[in-house]
């Protein structure tokens, strides 16, 4: 089929080519007839009708077969046989009109061309046979058939030209003739087997050329394929390479993510562990199967790990009051009767019990049995709760019953709670306060009341604090006096969030107090302030910067002869006579600033006086005259005289000490110049300024030229007959006068900065001499050193103190110091540090002459004192009943109070056996000895061996 189909392409290639050849050989036929007429016009001359009419016909025709042939080849319809058919057909007319033409020209044109031969005839007939033969094989024998078509007819006149013409052809060209027809046709034949064969070959050619061009199209196509398809592998390359990456990136969020997861549930978890820790938690895992119990500590540490048959050794671990409450929840719980598991019970820790709060849930059980598997659980350490939990129960308690008022205020101070106490206290019930302002309650009409409010408010929000008595009327008309003290409650940022008060009720205490101070302060008999009361006011007066007093007078008045009075009389009446006495005063000194009986038959009065002294005069003789008119006593008339003794300030002296003693020795002036009289201190100092000594200038010098002298004076002790100590006293070898006591030229040395040189000066003289004591083995003697108010306040005390002890290397209890109560008044802070700092030093502290100031009670308690020193006056008057009773009040007060007693000023045997029987051992007096150079202190010491009562 296929071959067919090749076949029949074959054919109709080679019908087509033949078709086109045959039209190129119409053409090449025009021009050879065209040359042929030629030839025979211009050869011959002559003009031949039939040839021509031949030529134009044959012409015309050739033309008709040109367009024909054309016109098949292009027609849509053209069918290849009809093609064929037609050349054939078109080869065949050729061959008969060119045989028509050679027998026109032998017949006709021979006719009209009278020169020409018939050998012209032959050439002209040969030209035209010739010319189209070759050309016929150049054009038609493609087609073989097409060749004969044309070419037998053609020639046919030729051979059968005798039969024609009628004339023989010589042999020769009728042999020459077949032969050339033979060779054209065997040519012929050749050319159309080359023909064939390259046709065939051509065919095949194309067909190769064709398929080439198809394969070649094809591979296009395959390429272009093959772009298409590494195009599309490309975009998918693309597409597979973005989805790739959207993938990296997703893998890449999910692992940030799976990070970040990963980081939170860390957090979390270490967010767990500190929760646990912070609240003291442990969990605990107990396989009920296994019967194991393993508990952790807050970081996943196993803290317990037990496998028993029973739980026998965990419940070891639990206090035994705490045992059977937890075995039944745990027995409901592990039955199911419970959600969980929860217990409060004491575990021991460290061989301590420790509470716990215990709580867990069974999370496994079997399937059919329902018994429990598996429990689990936490123990959080409730230790501090507990405790919080009952010191608050406690603080509550306390708040409720405790004997004061206590209060919350929020932070704009009105009430938040009260308790019971608070209720009773002010009468008001804690529903009517509640929110109400801390001052809605009072009365707040009077200014000072809300200035006082306004003070209370004002400290609180500046110090956080108010402490103070205060007098307050509240609304339902109570008035009490308490004693108040808020503190505010801070948060952690130091903002005030609470006030907290506690008022104290002193309405009771206060009323007490004042009959208490007036029994302290004042003497019942003579209802006027006593000896206490009188220092106190002569303290405040000479030291109170605001009262402008320049001129003061301290005058001490005595009874003349009221001892025998006393005695022959009544002591009844002597109490009387005391009243009265002190009624005279009053009535005659109604401008003194105080009146005051000092004990016995003592009074003592201070006055204020101008710049005349006069006045001072004027009021000691209205005393005396008060005096003049007698006493009615129980129906008698007694006449009575006093002696007056005046000491004035700052003239004869400047210290409560100084002016008290030197008033009291105008008065026993006064008294031995026989009573009934006022004198005044003469101060021997001014006597000596008289005589023409400057006795402060002198005593400036006196240091530098080192004319002090200290001299000792022992004190000993009864108990054992040694000498306990010494107290050093201070003399002045004065160049014109001689040696001179203390009293003369101390008043003088207080009135400026001599006073702490002096001071100084016998503190390291007194260390040197024990050194030098201790060198020659008298050890154990304590050494007493006077010490005045000024020596205390001016600061300069400690520093000489640690200087003298480390210069002459002696230890602190080897020293004493001795202060008058004066000292003590003032700068209690101070004074109170300083004393402190003596102790600690070891060094022993003794309140000299006992009785005659404050002896207040008060001074003992808060000040480190060790000694008592019973002043010289009690002692000289201990034969007196009064002083007696002092004495061994003051004794039995010391002893209670653990202090030493010791008694100066002591003279008499009496006055040692009366000290001894009332348990005061160490006492000093001109009965053992004056006071002593440190040379003759020697001797005495020979004498007696010594004491060292004060280690024991
Ligand atoms: P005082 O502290 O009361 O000293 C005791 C005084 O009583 C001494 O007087 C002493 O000689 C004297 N005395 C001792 N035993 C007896 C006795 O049996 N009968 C009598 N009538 N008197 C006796 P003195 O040495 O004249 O000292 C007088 C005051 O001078 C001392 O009284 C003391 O307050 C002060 N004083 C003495 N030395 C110093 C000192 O070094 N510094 C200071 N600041 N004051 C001193
Ligand atoms: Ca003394
Ligand atoms: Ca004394």
């Amino acid at each position: 089929m296929v071959i067919d189909v090749q076949d029949e392409l074959l054919y109709t290639s080679q019908i087509k080519s033949a078709a086109v050849h045959l039209q190129r050989f119409l053409v090449c036929l025009f021009g050879i007839l065209a040359y042929v007429d030629l030839v025979h016009f211009f050869y011959f001359e002559s003009f031949s009708f039939a040839f021509n009419l031949w030529f134009i016909s044959v012409s015309i025709l050739l033309s008709i077969f040109w367009l024909l042939i054309k016109a098949t080849i292009a027609s849509p319809y053209n069918n290849t046989f009809n093609l064929d058919a037609l050349c054939q057909f078109i080869c065949l007319v050729l061959g008969c009109i060119l045989d028509f033409g050679i027998f026109n020209l032998h017949h006709y044109v021979n006719i009209d061309t009278p020169n020409m031969t018939l050998n012209h005839l032959i050439i002209l007939s040969g030209i035209l046979i010739f010319s189209t033969s070759t050309i016929s094989i150049l054009y038609l024998s493609n087609r073989f058939r097409y060749f004969l078509f044309l070419f037998i007819p053609f020639i046919t006149p030729c051979i059968l030209y005798k039969f024609i013409f009628f004339t023989p052809l010589s042999t020769y060209y009728q042999f020459t003739f077949n032969f050339i027809f033979l060779f054209i046709i065997i040519c012929a034949f050749i050319v159309h087997r080359y023909h064939t064969q390259l046709s065939l070959l051509s065919f095949k050619n194309n067909k190769f050329s064709l398929q080439e061009t198809q394969l070649t199209q094809d591979k296009n196509q395959l390429g272009l394929n093959l772009k298409n398809a590494v195009e599309k592998s490309n975009q998918m390359q693309n597409e597979l390479l973005l989805h790739n990456q959207l993938l990296e990136q997703k893998v890449k969020e999910r692992t940030y993510d799976i990070k970040q997861i990963n980081d939170r549930l860390e957090n979390h978890q270490a967010n767990l562990a500190f929760a646990h820790e912070t609240a003291g938690i442990n969990s605990w895992l107990w396989n009920i199967e296994k019967r194991s119990i393993e508990i952790f500590d807050t970081k996943s540490k196993i803290l317990f790990n037990h496998i028993s048959e029973n739980e026998v050794q965990f419940e070891s671990l639990i206090h035994p009051d705490d045992l059977d409450n937890y075995q039944k929840l745990m027995r409901q719980h592990l039955r199911g009767k419970t959600e969980r598991f929860e217990a409060r019970y004491r575990i021991k820790r460290d061989q301590q019990w420790c509470w716990i709060q215990d709580t867990g849930k069974v999370v496994a059980r079997h399937p059919m049995s329902y018994k429990p598997l598996r429990m689990v659980g936490i123990h959080r350490d409730i230790q501090k709760e507990k405790t919080d939990q009952e010191q608050l129960k406690l603080a509550a308690n306390v708040f409720e019953h405790v004997a004061e008022g206590v209060f919350v205020l929020d932070n704009n101070l009105c009430y938040l709670e009260v308790n019971p106490y608070f209720e009773k206290l002010t009468s008001y019930h804690q529903s009517d306060l509640l929110g109400k302002h801390l001052f809605d309650i009072t009365v707040n009409t009077k200014k000072e009341i809300l200035s006082q409010h306004f003070d209370v408010t004002k400290k609180l929000i500046a110090d956080g604090e108010y402490d103070a008595e205060l007098q307050i009327e509240f609304l339902t008309g109570k008035v009490l006096t308490l004693w108040v003290h808020i503190n505010a409650v801070t948060d952690e940022k130091n903002k005030i969030t609470n006030y907290i008060g506690i008022i104290t009720d002193l309405t009771e205490r206060k009323k007490q107090e004042q009959r208490v101070s007036y029994l302290e302060n004042y003497d019942l008999l003579t209802d006027l302030p006593n000896r206490f009361y009188f220092n106190l006011q002569l303290h405040h007066y000479l030291t109170d910067p605001n009262d402008s007093i320049q001129n003061l007078a301290v005058i001490r008045i005595n009874i003349d002869r009221f001892r025998s009075f006393n005695e022959f009389v009544s002591t009844q009446a002597g109490d009387i006579l005391l009243q009265k006495t002190a009624q005279r005063l009053r009535h005659s000194c109604p401008d003194a600033l105080l009146i005051s009986y000092l004990n016995n038959d003592d009074f003592a009065i201070i006055y204020k006086y101008g710049q005349n002294k006069k006045n001072i005069q004027q009021i000691a003789k209205k005393i005396l005259e008060a005096f003049e008119s007698p006493f009615v006593i129980q129906n008698n008339e007694h006449f009575i005289s006093t002696s007056i003794g005046i000491a004035l300030y700052p003239e004869h002296g400047r210290q409560i000490d100084t002016l008290n003693s030197h008033a009291e020795q105008a008065l026993a002036e006064a008294k031995s110049l026989g009573g009934n009289t006022a004198y005044f201190y003469t101060n021997k100092n001014t006597r000596l300024f008289h005589q023409g000594v400057n006795l402060e200038g002198d005593l400036r010098q006196a240091l530098k030229n080192k004319e002090l002298l200290v001299y000792y004076q022992p004190k000993i002790c009864t108990k054992t007959e040694k000498v306990y100590g010494f107290e050093a006293l201070i003399r002045w070898q004065h160049p014109k006068l001689g040696l001179l006591t203390p009293d003369i030229f101390l008043p003088i040395a207080e009135e400026s900065s001599l006073i702490t040189e002096i001071g100084r000066f016998v503190l390291f003289e007194t260390c040197k001499q024990i050194r030098i004591w201790q060198d020659l083995n008298f050890d154990y003697l304590r050494i007493s050193v006077n010490v005045v108010a000024q020596q205390i306040h001016r600061g300069e005390l400690i520093h000489d103190i640690d200087q003298a002890l480390e210069l002459y290397n002696v230890s602190g209890d080897m020293l004493e110091l001795e202060i008058t109560e004066s000292s003590l008044i003032a700068k209690s802070e101070n004074v109170l540090t300083l004393l402190q700092q003596v102790k600690h030093r070891h060094i022993s502290i003794s309140l000299d002459d006992f009785g005659t100031g404050y002896s207040s009670l008060a001074y003992l308690i808060n000040y480190p004192i060790d000694t008592l020193k019973i002043d010289k006056l009690f002692i000289a008057k201990i034969e007196q009943e009064k002083d007696q009773a002092i004495v061994s009040a003051i004794i039995a007060m010391g002893k209670a109070m653990g202090l030493s007693i010791v008694a100066e000023g002591v003279e008499t045997i009496e006055q040692i056996n009366f000290l001894k029987k009332h348990d005061c051992h160490i006492l000093q007096g001109y009965y053992y000895s004056k006071p002593l150079t440190a040379q003759e202190c020697i001797d005495y010491l020979s004498k007696f061996k010594l004491a060292s009562v004060y280690r024991s």
